[in-house]
């Protein structure tokens, strides 16, 4: 068994982590192993039942597509950990390499990415780098088609493209789909090689450093790599800073080469590049103090087209959550409706596989009517909000229930990102969002394009913020140009004209 798909004593389940609302196990499970990549309907319902013996009853799907159980204590957590293992389910482990949840099955991607994400986990394990790397550190192997991870951000990203030259991957680091920076478009092998020694040099920084930590000529060094010839020598380091000299693209070239060419079996060399001081870092997330967050990205939510008459229902949980038996009684009607495997995908969605194409609509229905999102339009898909209270001891507000009214009467204004936060944690949206609702010592605090963490513009109680928000939703109706979005609005209404309508009786 690959090493990166493990079968019992999950670290994540060994080791769950402290929230607000008691402990959190995480987990990728594979069942079947990597060529199938999803739960059979069954093990989903057991998988629930677990969580709601042993924690709090909910259980959610992260943007990444992870499984995540909440309320465990600790002496329920190990008693969890013993019935997953009893399932037998194989997670995965080490540097997430994630790729997309019709990896291999959608007759319109670029390229089946499983083969090269398989080679990069293999790799990884290799380099030993797994020990070295922070755990948030991932790699994104996206083949194109129907369900691309453009909105999942990573330290290393490879997109497949079409030429005439056949298929190639765009290699790019720290960002998501729309902002991360291009270094090279290469076949496998360079693909490969150049994200093991993006993962290298990142390690070299310590466990706390990310892809957007490279220096630029880091950066450089690895997007000139693929263009000239393998150089036949090693690199010429210098004996007082170890530096590999950099007068010319070759040496760049043999810098990386030293760390990505060897024979198999040794360990590679560590590429001595060390960042100058005050040199500029690669990082690449973000923008300007006045520039709004991009809009969101549609969720893959409804049905897809696979190699006929095969489909794919694509049903996501709101805000990324849902009680366990919610999710078992969908489990329940899929399985009685001929499905015979659910992914977890990124977008905080399940994919229900397998049944016939006239069981779909009846599956919609019964996930719509357990409260499920069925419909990309649906107002939810653009409201981030975390448990906040009373589910997590940190919430300072109701997240979820204010975020429910926002969306049922604020839904046509909802083209930008609204991130509605129990605390400054922001756990539901680290990134910033166009508004950001925070719960803290004087009740609802409105953030504009900004973090959880930002200032507030202006607060209101905590009871009241839904209607905060109708009175923001009402200025932009008023003060909208045709044709305008309302996150275009929002940026001449301004932080302090936001504020002020936010503040209205
Ligand atoms: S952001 Fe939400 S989930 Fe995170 S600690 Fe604060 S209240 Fe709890």
């Amino acid at each position: 068994m690959n090493a990166f798909l493990r079968r019992g004593a999950c670290p994540a389940l060994a080791a769950p982590m402290q929230t607000g609302d008691g402990l959190l196990v995480r987990l990728n499970p594979v069942a079947g192993g990597p060529s199938s990549g999803g739960l059979s309907p069954k093990l989903l319902i057991a998988l629930a039942e677990s969580a709601l013996r042993h924690g709090n009853g909910i259980m959610e799907v992260t943007a990444r597509g992870s499984l995540q159980i909440r309320g465990l204590t600790s002496e329920s957590a190990p008693l969890l950990a013993t019935e997953v293992d009893a399932l037998d389910i194989a997670v995965r482990t080490g540097v997430p390499v994630e790729t997309g949840p019709l990896a291999g099955i959608d007759p319109q991607e670029i390229a089946n990415s499983r083969p090269l994400a398989e080679r990069i986990r293999a790799a990884v394990e290799e380099a030993g780098l797994a020990q070295r790397l922070g755990p948030k550190v991932s790699i994104v192997v996206d083949g194109g088609g129907q369900l691309r991870l453009d909105a999942v951000t990573a330290d290393v990203r490879l997109a497949a493209t079409r030429s005439d030259a056949g298929v190639r991957w765009q290699v790019s680091v720290a960002g998501d789909g729309r902002n991360a920076k291009p270094l090279a478009t290469v076949e496998d092998d360079a693909a490969c090689d150049i994200a093991i020694a993006v993962l290298r040099m990142t390690a070299e920084k310590g466990r706390e450093a990310h892809a957007r930590d490279l220096t630029e000529r880091q950066l450089a060094s690895l997007a000139s790599w693929h263009s000239v010839p393998p150089p036949s020598v090693l690199p010429d380091i210098s004996s007082d800073r170890g530096e590999v000299a950099l007068s010319s693209p070759l040496s760049l070239v043999a810098g990386v080469a030293a760390i990505t060419q060897r024979p198999k079996g040794e360990p590679a060399a560590e590429l001595p590049i060390s960042p100058l001081a005050g040199e500029m870092s690669g990082r690449t997330e973000g923008g300007g103090q006045d520039r709004l967050p991009a809009p969101p990205t549609p969720l893959p939510i409804g049905i897809f087209n696979l190699a006929a008459p095969n489909t794919a229902v694509a049903i996501a949980l709101p805000y990324g959550s849902m009680p366990a038996d919610k999710i078992i009684d969908l489990a329940q009607s899929a399985l009685a409706l001929g499905t015979s495997e659910i992914r977890l995908a990124p977008g905080r969605t399940l994919l229900f596989l397998g049944q016939p194409t006239a069981a779909n609509r009846p599956l919609q229905d019964t996930a719509t009517t357990l409260g499920f999102v069925t419909d990309a339009a649906d107002p939810r898909t653009r409201i981030a909000a975390c448990p906040g209270t009373p589910a997590c001891a940190s919430g300072r507000i109701a997240t979820r229930d204010i975020a429910e009214a926002i969306a049922a009467e604020s839904a046509d204004i909802l083209d930008f990102t609204l991130h509605i936060s129990g605390c400054a944690k922001g756990c539901a949206h680290p990134g910033k969002a166009a508004l950001t609702l925070v719960g803290g010592e004087n009740g609802a605090g409105l953030v504009v394009n900004a973090t959880a963490k930002g200032l507030p513009a202006g607060y209101r109680p905590g009871y009241d913020a839904a209607r905060g928000i109708s009175r923001v939703a009402a200025a932009i109706r008023s003060a909208r140009l045709p044709g305008e979005s309302a996150a275009a609005c929002l940026t001449r209404l301004g932080a302090a004209g936001i504020a002020e309508a936010y503040r209205q009786e």
